[in-house]
């Protein structure tokens, strides 16, 4: 068999989300690209839940679109129900949740992926990698070898994938899938802390052998926004359904605690870790001995697809325990399972050998995204794709590194958080992971996150509707600001608004959206109409919500900008490594973790008070 040897400037592994993502970017970037992916697993498909976004995660896919990425619009072309979660909480936490068509949004992740002109898609597997002379050499399936100045390594739950079902073990990333070698058998010159986590997902069943009558039905939310700048307007591209809210009850759960020593979570099967905040079935069971009462979220998996995934079931119980705890619930007594449910053991990347451009320390030119770095979720594994692709795009034209921060998004959270802190268990994203989460919303994303996307220097439709937004955005807010009214005026007449005796004789209008019986975001938007100004819906709600709680996040601003200034200040890791004021052990963390601020050292686990002393008596 003849031999091939092709030569990429990049070159990436794996065509899920966070694979999808990096190939975006470096073609915006006009990078020569190979994407590298396993012939039947196709791109962008969603092995798990068909949905994206969710508490935390909504955020991400909407910084995504702020940044260029490509996961909002794939969401929104697919998407066939949206809802915001946390409506009746405080606006932080607030977070847009889309189902989509799962097939359809593989298609068009397919179709878009293969049309890009700078990225050449390579159906194989990565067998093995070595590096010499600047060059990485990569050793695919069929005989090609492929040269490369960086490489992308996204491969998810494969490599070194081990699937359970009960009793029955197979090897692959996910259910019908090759197998593909553990981490370090492809590439000798990692440093390879071996970790295993695992994931696991639930069985899929036939639409019509489920009864959603006795079901609470959860239509689809036409206010809320789609993902997507290009799609502000909230015309949805598929039609909506409903989804369908069932719960589990003692029976159910009696199945699954009589099982337990046949349960491979629990009889020593698997060894890999779980994700403590998406647990399976068997761990609500065992964790949780007194209660049987659990949601069960009926989703649709397409428009075409004649299946429902029974969301917070997941189980890699044996095929007839899983028969006899379904059929026990409200609306499954007579289902049908398409595919059992199942749980998959794989290696995990020790993530503190990366950088913040999520570039391993050991190996220039080498990074690593995804589920692979120990995260749970399509919305996490998008935003590091992203991050590992602009950081290689931007290293070859020489250009400054994106490294996003604490303070101004949640993927700067969750990269802060994998390369300083030593994880035990799958990563996931919520709210309560930022500090300075009343910042981080989903409504102030084009400004929060806008300019970094300017600074790439790019011309894509993403650049000019941000430049236009900052523009409106300036000028509106100046406005509302500035703009005074009284009582009196034909505008508040017009605005319908009653108890106009609580209000001040004049005052800003800002000072009227702060009003606590008054919708701001209603106020601003009949003004404007009034006025004759033309806003869309969503900056009208960002304007109001800085509006009126401008005094406190001036306040918490003033707040994080002290925190953060002690947080940036450098530390020279390398003179810590030396000191004789340091304990061992945690010069051996810094050794480590090698953390460039104080900040950084400061969320390094184990790092010693004393240690901060130290570095802090010699830092100010
Ligand atoms: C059974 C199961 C259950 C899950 N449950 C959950 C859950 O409950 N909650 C949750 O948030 N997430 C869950 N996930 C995880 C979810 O699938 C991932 O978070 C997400 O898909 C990760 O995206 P990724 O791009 O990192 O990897 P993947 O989407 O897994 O993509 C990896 C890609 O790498 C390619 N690849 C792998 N090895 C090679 C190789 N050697 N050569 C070439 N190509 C290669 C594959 O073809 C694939 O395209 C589950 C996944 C599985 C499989």
């Amino acid at each position: 068999m003849f031999h091939v040897e092709q030569k990429y400037s990049v070159v990436v592994i794996g065509g899920g989300h966070a694979g999808v993502e990096a190939v975006s970017i470096l073609d915006q970037f006009s990078i020569a690209t190979a994407l590298i992916t396993l012939p039947n697993v196709p791109i962008g498909s969603a092995p798990c839940n068909p949905s994206v976004g969710g508490v935390g995660k909504g955020q991400v896919v909407r910084e995504l679109d702020a940044l260029g990425g490509i996961m909002p619009y794939l969401s929104d072309l697919s998407g066939i129900q949206y809802r915001t979660l946390n409506e009746s909480k405080g606006l932080a936490v607030q977070s847009t949740r889309v189902q989509i068509d799962k097939d359809k949004y593989a298609e068009f992740a397919g179709s878009y992926v293969r049309n890009l002109k700078h990225v050449k898609v390579i159906e194989g597997r990565l067998n093995s990698i070595s590096k010499s002379d600047n060059l990485f050499k990569l050793h695919i399936s069929e005989n090609v070898t492929i040269l490369a100045e960086k490489v992308i390594i996204t491969a998810g739950t494969f490599l070194g994938g081990k699937l359970h079902q009960g009793e029955q073990v197979s090897f692959g990333g996910r259910v019908g899938t090759e197998a593909v070698s553990h981490l370090k058998d492809i590439f000798s010159e990692i440093k390879y802390n071996p970790k295993r986590f695992k994931t696991g997902t639930p069985a899929r069943l036939f639409k019509g052998s489920v009864d959603t009558s006795v079901m609470i039905e959860q239509p689809s939310d036409s206010s809320t926004f789609n993902f997507s700048h290009s799609r502000l307007d909230g015309a949805r591209n598929l039609l909506q359904v409903s989804c369908y809210l069932t719960r589990t009850n003692a029976n159910t759960l009696k199945f699954i605690r009589d099982n337990k020593e046949r349960s491979p979570m629990y009889n020593g099967q698997i060894n890999g870790v779980g994700a403590r905040y998406c647990p399976s079935i068997e761990d609500k069971a065992y964790r949780y001995p007194d209660k049987n009462d659990h949601h069960v979220f009926v989703e649709p998996e397409g428009l075409d697809c004649n299946t429902y995934y029974p969301s917070g079931i997941s189980s890699s119980l044996p095929v007839d325990v899983q028969d006899s705890f379904l059929r026990s619930i409200s609306g499954f007594e007579n289902c049908e399972i398409q595919q059992y449910g199942y749980a998959v053991e794989y290696d995990v990347v020790d993530t503190q050998t990366l950088k913040h451009t999520l570039e391993s320390k050991d190996v220039q030119g080498l990074y690593f995204a995804g589920q692979l770095n120990g995260t749970s979720g399509y919305e996490e594994a998008a935003g590091q794709g992203f991050i590992a692709g602009a950081n290689a795009a931007l290293m070859l034209l020489g250009k400054e590194p994106l490294v996003l921060n604490r303070n101004n998004s949640y993927i700067g959270v969750m990269i802060d958080d994998l390369v300083t802190m030593n994880r035990d268990e799958p990563y996931r994203l919520f709210t309560a992971r930022a500090e300075n989460r009343l910042n981080l919303r989903e409504d102030n994303v084009y400004t929060r996150l806008g300019p970094i996307r300017l600074s790439f220097g790019l011309q894509n439709s993403i650049d000019i509707f941000i430049r236009e937004y900052l523009n409106q955005f300036d000028s509106l807010l100046k406005f509302v600001t500035h703009f005074q009214i009284n009582r009196h005026d034909q505008l508040i007449s017009e605005l319908a608004i009653e108890r106009i005796e609580n209000l001040p004789e004049t005052m800003k209008l800002a000072e009227l959206l702060k009003q606590s019986w008054l919708d701001p975001v209603d106020v601003l938007r009949r003004t404007f109409e009034i006025y004759g100004f033309d806003v869309s819906r969503f900056m009208v709600q960002q304007l109001a919500i800085e509006a009126k709680y401008f005094g406190y996040i001036q306040r918490l601003d003033e707040q994080n900008a002290k925190l953060v200034k002690i947080d940036n200040k450098k530390i020279q890791w390398e003179a810590l490594i030396d000191s004789k004021n340091i304990s061992f052990e945690c010069r051996q963390r810094i050794k480590k973790v090698q953390p460039t601020t104080f900040g950084q050292l400061k969320r390094i686990e184990g790092i010693r008070p004393a240690t901060l002393a130290v570095v802090a008596g010699d830092a100010y």
